[in-house]
């Protein structure tokens, strides 16, 4: 099956890596992004990371956070990179490289890489929430990534919690992500004791100490977290629902309720066969890798 490169475009750094097909990486550059963007030299930073790896591989995938439109490969907005405007990730690369490159989401990525090396390999399909600074989610059925129309499918924490509720980041009252996500604790939490906490870990500190206000606002997250589970799988009926990211190192601090709490709602004949656990902890190089592996499947 040949080489892939994995390509993870975040926040503050772009990471390219070299897998082969058992997901093993044989290589891996990172090089960070400065605040200040435009799209050239964005396209730059990104070609210049990736080439090293190119002359061994057969293809390329990239992952980043949306919107974006998969089909023409386009980074549309970053809420994290501001600069970038309708930015031609694949256009570019496949001009620069040669090779055939393929462009998704980065929860999409990830549900992609954890269904084709993670814990949960064997089910047919698989509903991938990424528990982060937001919630993403995936499906993957029968080794096929579900993209939605244009690729913005299965955008879970978007879903709506509470109506009215919380001011999400993108710009409506109320969703998932408000309540269970880095994010979200943070910004509970500073409504709640104006204190600012930096990080996700602070807040499971605080939980793990019983503060009572960071408990709350976990265990409401929760419940919130597991009925945008439960809808989800009432409309897809995965076969395993499967948590990565890093909020799922807090696991023991709410893992229990957050699947009594699905597994007590859905339906009592989805229940017997539905697995609910946390995945490996799998790069979003091997997702973006992914998108290679399993183009030649598709
Ligand atoms: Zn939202």
């Amino acid at each position: 099956m040949g080489l892939a490169i994995g390509v993870d475009i975040g926040g503050g750094s772009i990471r390219a890596s070299l897998f082969d097909e058992s997901g093993k990486e044989l290589k891996s550059l990172v090089s960070p992004t400065p605040e200040n963007l435009n799209n050239e030299s964005f396209l730059k930073i990104l070609k210049d990371t990736i080439r090293p790896l190119v002359p061994e591989a057969k293809g390329i995938g990239v992952g980043s956070p949306g919107p974006l439109n998969n089909e023409r490969g386009v980074l549309i907005a970053s809420a994290n990179m501001k600069g970038l405007e309708n930015l031609p990730i694949k256009e570019s690369l496949t001009k620069e490289f040669s090779l055939p490159v393929w462009y998704e989401n980065d929860a999409n990525c990830a549900a992609l890489g954890e269904a084709y090396f993670g814990f949960y390999k064997e089910a047919e399909s698989k509903l991938i929430l990424t528990l982060g600074t937001g919630v993403g989610g995936g499906f993957v059925d029968k080794g096929i990534l579900y993209s939605g129309y244009l690729g913005n499918g299965i955008e879970i924490g978007h879903t709506t919690a509470v109506i009215g509720g919380a001011l999400c980041g993108c710009g409506v009252k109320g969703c998932v992500e408000s309540y269970f996500s880095t994010r979200g604790f943070i910004n509970r939490y500073m409504e709640k004791t104006n204190i600012k906490l930096n990080s996700a870990e602070e807040f499971f500190q605080l939980v793990f100490k019983k503060d009572s206000v960071a408990e709350e606002i976990l265990h409401f997250g929760t419940l919130a977290l597991a009925h945008a589970v439960r809808n989800a799988i009432h409309l897809l009926n995965p076969e395993a629902v499967v948590f990565v990211g890093g909020i799922t190192k807090s696991y023991d601090l709410f893992g229990k309720t957050l699947e009594s709490e699905i597994r007590s709602t859905i339906f009592p004949v989805l229940n017997g066969r539905l697995k609910i656990g946390v995945g490996g902890s799998l790069s979003g190089t091997l997702g973006a890798a992914s998108l290679v592996f399993s183009k030649e499947k598709v």
